[in-house]
């Protein structure tokens, strides 16, 4: 097992050395992988409005569906009287 600080090809203890190449093998280290993007505030925020925004029109279209079917009902009721 290659530990931390050590050679990632030859396991040789790389501490403490001047230079990054290992005196061993001569292999160079990797270079570290980027960190993973982080979501930032800003991004949370549009999220967050964007899923609102889409569970408000949800919420009116269920409601809304229902109301004008009573609408309808009580025009046709209205209307035959
Ligand atoms: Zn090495």
């Amino acid at each position: 097992m290659i530990r931390k600080g050590n050679c990632w090809h030859c396991g040789y203890c790389l501490l403490g050395l001047p230079h990054e190449r290992c005196p061993e093998c001569g292999n160079v280290p990797k270079p570290p992988k980027p960190p993973p993007p982080t979501m930032t505030f800003a991004d949370a925020a549009t999220d967050l409005i964007d899923f609102a925004v889409k569970l408000v029109t949800v919420y009116l279209l269920a409601m809304l569906g229902p109301a004008l079917v009573v609408a309808g009902l009580i025009a046709y009721t209205l209307i035959n009287a």
